[in-house]
């Protein structure tokens, strides 16, 4: 029946045919029924093929696309059943193990494409091409091409005398493929090529009857409109005398709306002939919308981008699966990429259907890393005896350029349609099929100079003159309106597929690691001949040209084939003699008949023969028959009955086997709508294993002398820019591999949690990149790893020490225990930095949100940097910014105050010990310095502060402010001298609240020490008082740093200068509103030399201590909430203080006001019975070490070497006040309480009382835990 416009009902009948379909009204007005019906089409035809995403919800703005695979970051490191590839034999595969209620993963080396988005314009199909192989025209020695993007949608493999070209996506070859659905004649399967089991007859029927109901195969319909390139391959039939021969063929192709027998919703098919780059109009049968989606829906979790590259036996159990991903631009990093590899086990089977090329390949890497296999692995393949060729010019519209939407009523068709079966002969050679063919729109712009380039083979004879001239009218008019001008040579050309028979001889082979593709000579085979005479006959009997494809007429008679087979045999007779697999595609172990239980190939590689027509109905059918047999002897039924009914690809799976992880699910257009960012890194290094050795520097430096390399390859997501800049953690997902010495690498990386110039909370004005997660090894061993990069002054103005912060990694690997594994150091090498800038890759739904996501990266990561490179210039920081929240503390037990012998009141405040069970309760006193109080001890910002360690130590501790901290009479001006009597009261203070008077003993700091050693000196504080010392940072001598030692020495005291110009009181808080010669000040100072560059901070506060005391402290040593609120530890201080501290540093001893210098033999004298400690920060620059170094010399020649007598300690990295304010201050206190318990015969337990032991837990390192969250639908942890 011919197809007439007016029988437009019949096509409404037939597309309402199945009463289970349902048709979404927006699909009710769809296309098809404009298309050839004559009636005016809309002009929205074309958007509509390409805006096809319905998938049962209809999506009202048509953007989004479903989204059946998941993250890479998803994946689990542990499945019953690992699926490579997801073509036919792995749709197979996938569907029915996941019926079977099993565990599955898909890997998929290429993306996830639904209609709308395949490629229809040049460009866009180019930048999908990837071409791989050997360029080797003359069979000369082929030189290497690796061209394109590896997860593209085309594959041209490129071989000595034969091409291979093939799909690459989630959906495999079903992609691209014509969707010929045609069953071998028997003939062919009773080759002695195959196995017995599959020779005998009937074997395969339930595998094409299953197969067809999941692909639902029909011929183009009668009453479907006339295509024209069919029409001529019947009249070309009938040119050979076999019209009987001519046959529509049965094709994957939907010719009616509605849901699948899958239940994924599917359209019409608009007829467009561009099958060959993916249709666009929803009506091909890919597996992607029949076994994947239905996988899917029995809970098997597919990956895309995923590059299988080898598999292992797996020491316990099943297989390990290594695969390189392609996410993130990581193969930008071309070094790496195959060699750092993710992995995956699979517990029970490895399906391989990564096609012939891909599952030949990968078994012959896994071959070589020592899978034993058969000899045949890569041998025998197949081009299916594959030939294409060109009936150009002929005297007749052809209509086979393939367009996204046809001319209304000149529908160009599904590519392929009819044939002319050529089968019916009993050699195998003389068997093949002809079938027409369309060329997808992309290449029609290609067509026409190929065409007119490439020398006929063979022309019509004897031509009229009328013919030749017009056949130069349409060879002109092609070339002057274009290949779609309705009466130019392009159009009126035929494409000529055909099948046969080639005797499998080709092979694949790896050189260098790449699979080299050969089979020279087939293209001059007898039976490429004889089918060339008979197309030459059918062309030229229309008055065309039979034109040779490009690679058998340039490539000197090279073949290209779309129906690789082959290279992973089924043996014949189930040895690894003769093939490489059993019958059931098991891989033979190369000894006899033992195969591996488990890993089944199910593709196009197990077929042993070239078909002679269209393959995917037979390797659908094997898969289906070997995927039930190896199921069932394991037990696993196969839930073959149960229908999903129709599909929510945007809803959850219906029947899902494990723990769902909801954010997998999020739809590809949704996660296109915010502007993200990726990008991928390398760092190398080393990393030395064992817990011996705690400093990275050593343990790098001792690894690297072991050779102990290590390699760190990850790549970061950031799903929403914006979210990521104004959140306060700037995090990213990590995912990727560490590679190293220790057992189970490589180690895979999921969700990691990664952080881009967080604020440090440990260091002011640092900022750091963190990288902290579990990591996985393939033995099973979880490893937690972290990483940390910092960033802050000591980068400024040094683009040297810049690249060294934003570049070195500090790591740290702990076992689940916590305790220690490693360390070591990683860096990126810079010429790892281009690749790294190379695979930035922003994302978002267009062009502009991609660049503005870019923009938005860039420019607060440069924020970042420059804010540590120009350091010295940012804004100053003053008080008022939000403060951060105190921690909670135990409030002082009571606060007294104390009334010196001058009638001066200061207070001191108590604090009961928090433990002491039932032991003597001893005094400890501690005199802080000058403009501070007993905060510097009871510091709010700290975890454990001093005050918390010596109560939960047992001790009674006592904090005066004297007259010089922040008290209200400081402002009258107060010298360390004076400040003695407050230490005199404050100790009488003490012994009279004492039940009897006992020794106290004093912890005095700086100035504290100063005024407490000046009241010893003269004689105003009774030594025998006291039960014991301990001095911090000075004591008798007091030492300037060199900066305090040389404002000493200037001709004017600065003291005497700032009386003059401001007055008596210097405050250290200063604000935007302080008085002009007090914001000069501040901006003056921000050039005070404070040591190396890592001093520089913006805090107006620390800005000024330092002018006046020189830099109190190591920053590195200060956590942020300490340095932030400066203006509270510290108030002002008097010139008169100060004065009176610079004479005595000019001196370098204890003088009275009257600069009578009190450190005399007999005032020592007095300190004879009691036990001193001095300690001093090593970089201390207010007062050098050298102070309590002379002292400590002093006291050890005048009272000898006594045990416990006199002791001095120096801390390495600690500077004057981080001795006291900050949380690793913990060790010097540890040093002081040894001392007091020592003095006051306090005994412990061995450690007891140390770091760690329960004083405290400001100390040690205090790890999340990650690896229980989950990441939300944004990504964010
Ligand atoms: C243009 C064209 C037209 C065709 N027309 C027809 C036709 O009309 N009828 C017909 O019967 N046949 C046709 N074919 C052939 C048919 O599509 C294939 O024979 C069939 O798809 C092979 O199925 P398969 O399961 O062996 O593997 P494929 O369908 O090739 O699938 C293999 C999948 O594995 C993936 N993969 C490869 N290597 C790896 C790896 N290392 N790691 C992870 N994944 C990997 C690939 O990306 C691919 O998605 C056509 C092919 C093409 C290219």
């Amino acid at each position: 029946m011919t197809y007439k416009p007016e029988s437009t009902p019949l096509h409404r009948r037939r597309l309402l045919a199945d009463s289970s379909v349902v048709i979404p009204p927006d699909l009710e007005t769809a296309t098809f029924l404009n298309r050839g019906n004559g009636a005016p089409r809309s002009n929205t035809s074309h958007e509509r093929h390409r805006g096809y995403k319905n998938t049962c919800n209809p999506d009202p703005q048509n953007t989004r696309y479903p989204c059946i695979s998941r993250p890479v970051e998803f994946i689990r490191h542990t499945y019953d059943v690992v699926v490579i590839g997801s073509g036919y034999g792995g749709g197979v595969a996938a569907s029915r193990m996941a019926r079977g209620r099993k565990s599955v993963c898909v890997l998929e080396r290429g993306k996830e494409r639904w209609p709308g988005e395949y490629p229809s314009t040049f460009k866009a199909a180019k930048d999908e091409f990837h071409t791989t192989g050997d360029f080797v025209p003359e069979g000369l020695h082929g030189a290497p091409i690796e061209q394109g993007n590896p997860t593209g949608l085309f594959h041209l493999i490129a071989g000595a005398g034969q091409y291979a070209f093939v799909g690459n996506g989630l959906g495999g070859g079903s992609l691209i493929n014509a969707n010929v659905f045609l069953r071998p004649d028997q003939a062919t399967l009773n080759l002695n090529e195959w196995p017995a089991e599959i020779r005998s007859q009937g074997s395969l029927d339930n595998g094409y009857r299953r197969a067809e109901d999941m692909l639902e195969p029909e011929t183009y319909p009668e009453d479907f409109p006339e295509l024209h390139k069919l029409k001529i391959l019947e009249e070309q039939a009938n040119i050979l005398g076999l019209g009987h021969r001519f046959r529509r063929v049965p094709q994957t192709t939907r010719f009616k709306h509605g849901p699948n027998n899958t239940g994924v919703q599917m359209q019409a098919s608009g007829l467009t002939g561009q099958d060959s780059t993916g249709c666009n109009d929803g009506s091909k049968t890919t597996t992607l919308v029949t076994y994947l989606s239905d996988a899917w829906n029995w809970g098997a979790e597919l990956f895309c981008e995923c590059e299988v590259r080898y598999i292992q036996k797996h020491p316990e159990e099943g297989y390990l699966v290594y695969f390189a991903w392609h996410g993130c631009k990581r193969g930008k990093f071309k070094e790496q990429f195959y060699h750092n590899l993710m992995w995956v086990h699979a517990k029970q089977f490895v399906f391989l259907g990564a096609g012939t090329i891909g599952t030949s390949e990968i078994m012959l890497r896994s071959k070589q890393l020592g899978l034993r296999m058969s000899d045949r692995v890569g041998k025998n393949i197949s081009g299916n005896g594959d030939l294409l060729s060109f009936g150009y010019n002929l005297d007749r519209n052809v209509n086979s350029l393939g367009r996204e939407s046809p001319l209304p009523g000149f529908p160009v068709g599904p590519t392929i349609t009819g044939m002319i079966d050529c089968r019916d002969k009993a050699n195998a050679f003389d068997r093949f099929v002809i079938q027409e063919g369309a060329s997808p729109g992309a290449l029609a712009h290609l067509c026409q100079p190929m065409m007119q380039i490439l020398p006929p083979s063979r022309s019509p004879p004897g031509l009229t003159i009328s013919k030749r001239v017009r056949r130069f009218l349409s060879t002109l008019g092609s070339r002057v309106l274009g290949p779609y001008y309705a009466h130019g040579s392009v159009e009126k050309t035929q494409i000529y597929l055909v099948m046969g028979h080639d005797g499998n001889q080709a092979s694949l082979t790896l050189k260098n690691d790449k699979p080299h593709l050969d089979f020279l000579g087939v293209g001059r085979s007898e039976y490429i001949e004889k089918v060339n005479s008979l197309l030459a006959k059918i062309t030229n009997g229309m008055g065309g040209d039979l034109v040779d494809n490009l690679y058998y007429s340039a490539l000197n008679k090279g073949e290209i084939t779309v129906h690789p087979i082959g290279g992973m045999n089924m043996s014949s007779d189930g040895t690894a003699s003769r093939g490489a697999t059993t019958h059931l595609g098991e891989v033979l172990t190369g000894d006899g008949s033992s195969y591996y239980d488990g890993l089944i190939v199910v593709d196009g590689a197990a077929v042993p023969t070239s078909l002679g027509i269209n393959p995917l109905a037979t390797i659908t059918a094997l898969a289906e028959r070997s995927v039930e047999l190896v199921a069932g002897k394991r037990g696993i039924k196969i839930d073959y009955d149960t229908r999903n009914g129709l599909l929510d690809l945007w809803g959850n799976p219906q029947y899902p086997i494990m723990d769902d992880q909801p954010s997998a699910w999020e739809p590809k257009g949704m996660s296109n709508q915010k502007k993200g960012i990726e990008f991928t890194e390398v760092m190398k290094g080393f990393i030395h294993l064992g817990n011996d050795i705690d400093d990275f520097e050593v343990a790098a430096f001792k690894a690297e002398s072991d050779c102990a390399l290590a390699r760190l390859f990850l790549s970061v997501r950031i799903p929403d820019t914006e979210k990521f800049i104004s959140s306060s953690e700037h995090r990213g997902i990590a995912t990727g591999t560490f590679s190293s010495g220790l057992p189970g690498s490589p180690f895979n990386i999921l969700r990691g949690d990664f952080r881009l110039f967080r604020t440090d909370a440990n260091v002011p004005d640092q900022s750091n990149m963190i990288y902290e997660f579990d990591m996985v090894g393939a033995n099973g061993d979880t490893i937690h790893f972290h990483g940390q990069k910092n960033l802050g002054p000591s980068s400024a103005l040094s683009p040297l020490e810049t690249w060294k912060a934003t570049s070195t990694l500090y790591v740290t690997l702990k076992a689940q225990d916590g305790s220690l594994i490693g360390k070591g150091i990683l860096h990126i090498e810079a010429s790892d930095l281009l690749d790294e800038l190379r695979s930035l890759n922003p994302t978002g739904s267009n062009l502009l949100a991609r660049c503005q996501s870019a923009l938005m990266f860039l420019s607060y990561f440069l924020r970042q940097v420059l804010r540590a490179f120009l350091a010295p210039f940012i804004p100053l920081e003053y008080p008022g910014k939000k403060t951060p929240e105190d921690l909670p503390k135990v409030a002082a037990d009571e606060i007294i105050t104390v009334t010196a012998d001058d009638g001066v009141q200061t207070k001191m405040r108590r604090w009961e010990p928090t433990a002491n069970e039932g032991g003597e309760i001893f005094d400890v006193l501690m005199i802080p310095g000058a403009s501070v109080d007993h905060n510097i001890f009871a510091l709010p910002t700290i975890k454990t502060n001093a005050i918390e360690y010596f109560t939960a130590a047992g001790y009674r501790c006592w904090v005066l402010t004297p007259r010089f901290g922040i008290t209200p009479v400081a402002r009258v001006g107060f010298s360390a001298f004076d400040a003695r009597l407050d230490v005199l009261a404050a100790l009488s203070a003490i012994r009279n609240l004492q039940s009897s008077p006992s020794k106290i003993y004093v912890i005095a700091h700086c100035v504290g020490s100063l005024a407490f050693s000046l009241g010893l000196m003269d004689g105003k504080i009774p030594t025998s008082w006291i039960r014991g010392i301990t001095i911090s940072q000075v004591f008798l001598h007091p030492i300037p740093g060199l900066i305090n030692y040389l404002k000493g020495g200037l001709p004017v005291a600065p003291t005497t200068l700032f009386s003059a110009l401001a007055g008596d009181w210097l405050n250290f808080t200063s604000s935007t509103h302080d008085t002009l010669f007090q914001r000069s000040l501040n901006q003056l100072l921000r050039f005070y030399p404070v040591g190396s560059a890592a001093e520089i901070c913006a805090s107006a506060a620390c800005h000024r201590l330092s002018l006046v005391y020189g830099r109190l402290w190591n920053h590195a040593n200060l956590n942020v909430a300490t340095h932030a609120q400066l203006h509270r530890w510290f108030n002002g201080v008097s010139m008169t203080t100060l004065a009176h501290l610079v004479s005595m540093s000019r001196a370098e001893t204890l003088l009275s006001p009257t600069g009578v210098d009190l450190v005399t033999e007999s005032n020592i004298e007095r300190l004879r019975d009691i036990p001193i400690f001095l300690f001093s920060g090593k970089e201390n620059v207010v007062w050098r070490a050298e102070s309590t170094l002379k002292s400590y010399t002093v006291l050890r020649e005048r009272f000898g070497e006594g045990e416990g007598r006199v002791e001095r300690m120096q801390f390495e990295g600690r500077g004057h006040l981080d001795c006291w304010m900050s949380e690793g201050a913990v060790e010097v206190w540890e040093a002081v309480r040894r001392r007091v318990d020592g003095v006051c015969g306090v005994r412990r337990e061995e450690g007891e009382g140390d770091v760690g032991m329960g004083l405290n837990d400001g100390g040690g390192d205090v790890r999340e835990d990650y690896s229980s969250q989950k990441l939300s639908p944004e990504g964010e942890l």
